[in-house]
């Protein structure tokens, strides 16, 4: 029996309980869809784009090392999927469940119609360790913190992942060129050179984590708020893509800690790790269980917030000129990177939020448009915890001094000088705050602020005062807050 597997952000062949379902069926067709017709679905980012099309590339050659190919299609799943059926006589389609609404809607009405039709059709858990309907608080309700979230999924037995099944394949001569997707970042391509710099794929991925280990063991708890060092795994758009599954994640950490043997500091680091994936899970247990999470705040107080969105301070943000140097390196690193160090990511979305008053939405849409990662539940939540609107967030009145951070953070100033270099002659204590060199360190340094580096594009203290100000005509009109 001819089987359709639809791989979705499971771009992987271990770990696939619906390639494994598919596989037992008989000779499968492996189908990506780039779906650019369901309605509500979010396009696509451009950074997200280009990681795509370097995985879907990565995905075929495995396929064609074991004797098939991946077939790809654009448009509307339902036509799709119902023609492919038809031209290959499939009687069986599988896929792994994804969880934001406009794509759980889409599914549900195509399951209902190929079961109509007489198709065998199985759906799955992939992509997340828990699916958030299972998880309840004691009272059989959802949990809205994070702690007491990460206590009862990190307490529940946490089956092993699934190996490569053996594969055989059905000759399809449908489908279009990977090449032929709408997949390269526009208007303009600033990816260009990213394949130096990530890789993409399945293989990627693995590698990528068990480079890590010894890095995360070794000192994850702290290094992981250092933007200088190399001290997080960066498995964020293998993740995402679904190229590995946060479950082998979760076992081959556990698995490698195991053969550390006891060790209090890296048993402490590696669970520092693992709490992270539970922060991923909690991101979609979320999103699942309140669909807007990416347009509505979750506290809806916030709806009052006077948000200005001045456009000047918009573009001078995304243009990495707000004469913070450590705003200006993260939103830097995000444009030549496609990543960003979350401690920053944490820090540029402070200060877009609180010292400029413009609207999570505005930041998170650029992320969303620049990030590798971009993710729907990670993304929108950390917006919504930063601006302090979200579950369990920050709470507004935390507003994070661009300074102070910088010299917390990147106390020798490596990675302000890595992505401002035009600042890499001032002294650490300067480096985080330019303007107040003298003039004749500033000459001595070859900086000119001004026509050379910015000067600040608003006054810390001033900024934070107008933005608590902001926050209590909120609080005022919202007594329950
Ligand atoms: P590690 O520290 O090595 O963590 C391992 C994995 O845990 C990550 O790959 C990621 O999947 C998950 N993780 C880590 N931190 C978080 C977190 N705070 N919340 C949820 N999951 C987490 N992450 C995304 O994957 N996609 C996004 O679009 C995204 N947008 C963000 C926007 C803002 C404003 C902020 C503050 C954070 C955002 N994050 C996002 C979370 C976090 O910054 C990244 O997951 C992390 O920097 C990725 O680096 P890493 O893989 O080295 O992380």
């Amino acid at each position: 029996m001819t089987s359709i597997v639809w791989f979705r952000d499971d771009l992987r062949l271990a770990d696939n309980p619906a390639l494994s379902w598919a596989a037992k069926q008989g000779p499968l067709i492996a189908l990506y869809l780039y779906d650019d017709a369901t309605a509500g679905l979010r396009p696509l980012g451009g950074a997200q784009r280009w990681w795509l099309k370097q995985s879907l590339i990565a995905l075929d050659m495995s396929l064609r090392d074991k004797g098939g190919q991946l077939t790809i299609a654009q448009g509307d799943p339902a036509t799709i999927i119902v023609d492919l059926v038809a031209k290959t006589k499939a009687s069986a389609v599988s896929w792994n469940r994804i969880y934001s609404e406009p794509a759980m809607e889409r599914d549900t009405a195509l399951k209902a119609l190929l079961s109509a039709r007489g198709l065998k059709v199985q759906t799955f858990n992939a992509n997340l360790i828990h699916e958030p309907v299972k998880v309840k608080n004691q009272s059989g309700g959802n949990f809205k913190v994070f702690t007491p979230f990460w206590k009862a999924i990190s307490a529940e037995h946490i089956s092993p992942p699934v190996p490569i099944p053996e594969l055989s394949f059905s000759a399809t001569s449908l489908g279009m060129n990977i090449s032929s997707l709408p997949l390269n970042p526009t208007p303009v391509d600033w990816a260009t050179g990213w394949g130096r710099l990530h890789a993409p794929g399945e293989a990627g991925a693995h590698r990528q984590l068990e480079s890590r280990y010894e890095t995360i063991f070794n000192g994850y708890s702290d290094d992981r708020n250092l933007p200088g060092t190399e001290g997080t795994s960066r498995l964020s758009p293998h993740l995402r893509f679904g190229e590995i599954s946060p479950r082998q994640v979760w076992h081959k950490t556990l698995a490698a800690l195991e053969s550390h043997g006891p060790q209090k500091g890296i048993e402490r680091n590696a669970w520092a790790f693992l709490r992270e994936i539970g922060w991923r899970e909690f991101s979609h247990y979320l999103l699942y269980h309140f669909p807007l999470l990416g347009s509505q705040n979750w506290r809806s107080e916030f709806d009052q917030f006077p948000w200005q969105n001045n456009p000047a301070f918009i573009e001078a943000w995304q243009g990495a000129k707000t004469g913070y140097p450590i705003v200006d390196a993260g939103l830097r690193e995000l444009w030549q990177t496609g990543w960003m160090h979350n401690r920053v990511r944490m820090i540029v979305a402070s200060f877009l939020i609180k010292h400029l008053m413009v609207d999570w939405r505005v930041g998170e849409a650029w992320f969303w448009d620049t990030l590798i990662d971009a993710c729907p539940a990670n993304n929108t939540a950390s917006w919504q915890w930063v601006a302090g609107s979200g579950a369990d967030a920050s709470p507004y009145f935390r507003i994070f001094n661009p300074i102070t951070q910088s010299e917390k953070f990147d106390p020798n100033g490596s990675y302000v000088r890595r992505w401002v270099p035009e600042l890499e002659r001032l002294d650490d204590r300067l480096v985080h705050q330019p303007w107040e060199a003298p003039a004749l360190v500033l000459h001595a340094a070859g900086i000119q602020l001004g026509p050379g580096y910015p000067h600040p594009i608003v006054d810390h203290h001033t900024a934070r005062q107008t933005a608590l100000d902001a926050y209590e005509t909120i609080k005022k009109k919202s007594p329950a807050s």
